[in-house]
């Protein structure tokens, strides 16, 4: 998919000049000759990427800035200022405002192609994770745009990455005004400390002695604990191309030396925040898709997922030739125990079953929660002689050791009834393998209950 760009700009001749380049890279371009008009389109999520021109009538650019950084529909498009003016105190007011970098007039094509990669490849992953937080949303999780917006940067746990003394004993003592800072002069042991460290940014310099700080940041990305940890590249300015490959490995952001205090700061605020909005956003989809899968009482599979994922099952078992065993749990006089002892005691009663289960069956078996007092397990790889007997050592676990109630004060003698088949070798329907364990579980409880009824295919 390509990214589309917004690109802002009252001088017309200005627009076409990006434009025409961003089009020959096959990037989709929108205009806007001024900031309403650029708010307007960003509002209506229609653009990945706005590259924002700051002397503009009217509103200037970081006044649009602000306002998009300040707008939960709109904070999480990156913007890049194109400035004519190549000051520190601009490009510090522009990031003061929530710009995610700055192109300078004359626009260099290089540079310009590999930011745009690089924040399109950013915005890309935070859209997939924006959309899957839609349905933790819609289960009424907290929305993570607020606080994002809210986020000053500050706070941040970071890990410098120097190997100059006189480098990082200034950096460090900038940067921990505002956050937790730890060095690693020692390039060989920067990645275990960063695995290590649960930090929220990475400064690593590129100018080390006999080393290559580009290889660091590539594993960095690699690595499953430091992938999602922001990098920001340090260099002397001589260095400026092997910034460029930094960008396409997957470096956040850059510095040149001499570093200018200000600009390290609000750089790290940036990509500080980016990460716990990000983080953020990975926290709600992990619980949103741990919601939608399981009991909460007793924290094993729910029955949606056990009959999308009975079906996968099944389907593996027939096309490879293997067995599959089902069986189907139910507690004996569930309700008399309700009855005697209080609803609370039935719940402690299904929530310690749950926990017998667990210890009962392979990684590989899926047990669920298929109603109030019915668990389906699912065993591949299991025929019905081996099934028969995990069902009996199930059944005796139930009732060999009685129940401990009200906070441990009560213990209850509990027993189950277990109907148990196999899948048939010919794609059989899940729905009729289901309804066979369901006669012989009905005909456990017809027999006496306490027992485990088999019925072959
Ligand atoms: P049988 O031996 O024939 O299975 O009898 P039973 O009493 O176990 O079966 P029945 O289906 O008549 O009753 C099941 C009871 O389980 C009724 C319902 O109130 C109770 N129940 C269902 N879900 C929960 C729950 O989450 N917590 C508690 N405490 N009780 C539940
Ligand atoms: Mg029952
Ligand atoms: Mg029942």
């Amino acid at each position: 998919m390509s990214a589309r760009i917004l690109v802002v700009d009252d001088v017309p001749a200005n627009v076409k000049l990006l434009e025409a380049r961003l089009s020959a890279e096959y990037f989709d371009v929108m205009t806007a000759s001024n900031g309403t008009e650029a708010l307007a389109l960003a509002s209506r999520a229609e653009c990945d990427i706005i590259l924002l021109d700051v002397m503009m009538p009217d509103m200037d650019g970081f006044e649009v800035c602000r306002r998009l950084k300040s707008n939960p529909a709109t904070h999480h498009i990156p913007v890049v200022m194109v400035t004519a003016l190549d000051s520190p105190s601009d490009r510090n007011r522009g990031l003061e405002a929530g710009a995610d970098d700055f192109l300078t007039k004359p626009v260099s094509d290089v540079v310009l192609i590999a930011r745009v990669r690089s924040l399109t490849r950013l915005k890309m992953m935070t859209d997939e994770l924006r959309m899957r937080a839609v349905t933790s949303l819609e289960i009424g999780m907290q929305a993570p745009e607020r606080s994002a917006v809210a986020d000053t940067g500050k706070g941040g746990r970071i890990l410098l990455v120097d190997d100059r003394q006189s480098s990082y004993e200034r950096l460090a003592t900038i940067l921990a005004a505002e956050h937790t800072i730890d060095v690693e002069p020692n390039p060989t042991e920067a990645l275990f400390h960063a695995a290590e460290g649960n930090y929220d940014l990475l400064i690593v310099s590129l100018d080390l002695n006999n080393f290559d700080g580009l290889r660091l940041c590539s594993q960095a990305r690699s690595l499953e604990r430091t992938r999602h940890v922001p990098i920001l590249a340090i260099a002397d300015p001589e260095n400026s191309t092997r910034l460029l490959r930094g960008l396409e490995i997957g470096v956040n952001d850059y510095l040149l030396r001499p570093i200018d205090k200000t600009e390290l700061l609000a750089r790290a605020r940036t990509q500080i925040r980016r990460r716990r909005y990000t983080d953020h956003l990975r926290d709600n989809v992990q619980n949103s898709i741990e919601m939608a899968i399981t009991d909460a009482l007793t924290g094993l599979h729910n029955r949606r997922y056990m009959e999308s994922h009975l079906a996968t099952l099944a389907e593996q078992a027939s096309t490879r030739g293997k067995p599959l065993a089902l069986m189907i749990l139910d507690i004996d006089y569930f309700k008399s125990i309700n009855d005697n002892y209080g609803h609370d005691a039935g719940d402690d009663v299904l929530r310690e079953f749950a926990v017998r289960v667990r210890k009962s069956i392979r990684g590989i078996d899926l047990a669920c929660r298929y109603g109030g007092e019915e668990f389906v397990i699912v065993m591949p790889e299991t025929d019905l002689h081996v099934a028969g007997m995990v069902a009996e050592r199930l059944r005796r676990s139930i009732a060999g050791e009685p129940f401990s109630v009200h906070k441990g004060t009560k213990r209850i003698e509990v027993t189950i009834s277990i109907g148990l088949t196999t899948l048939e070798q010919k794609g059989e329907a899940v729905a009729d393998v289901l309804k066979r364990a369901d006669t012989a579980l009905y005909r456990a409880k017809h027999d006496g209950r306490n027992r485990v009824v088999s019925q072959a295919a």
